[in-house]
C-alpha cells in the first residue's frame, strides 16, 4: 500500500525497515516534510512547519522562469 503526499498526493517510498517512528521524511516531488507517527500500520503526519518563514521553502525552487 502506498503511501500519498498529502500535499501533491505523489507516492511516498518508505521502507519501514529503514525508518522509525519520529523520524523526518521529505516528499521528493513538493518537498513536504512528513513526521512518521507509526510504523505499523506506517502513517504520516504532516510536519506543522506554523512560525517558520516561508524563504526558505521557496529558494528550493530554482525554476520559475515564468517567460
Ligand atoms: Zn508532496
Amino acid at each position: 500500500m502506498a503511501n500519498l503526499c498529502p500535499e501533491c498526493d505523489n507516492p511516498l517510498h518508505i521502507d519501514v525497515d529503514e525508518v522509525d517512528a519520529g523520524e523526518m521524511v521529505t516528499c521528493d516531488e513538493c518537498g513536504m516534510e512528513l513526521e512518521i507517527v507509526s510504523l505499523d500500520p506506517l502513517e504520516l503526519a504532516p510536519v506543522e512547519t506554523e512560525g517558520y518563514d516561508d524563504e526558505d521553502l521557496v529558494r528550493d525552487d530554482d525554476e520559475d522562469e515564468d517567460a
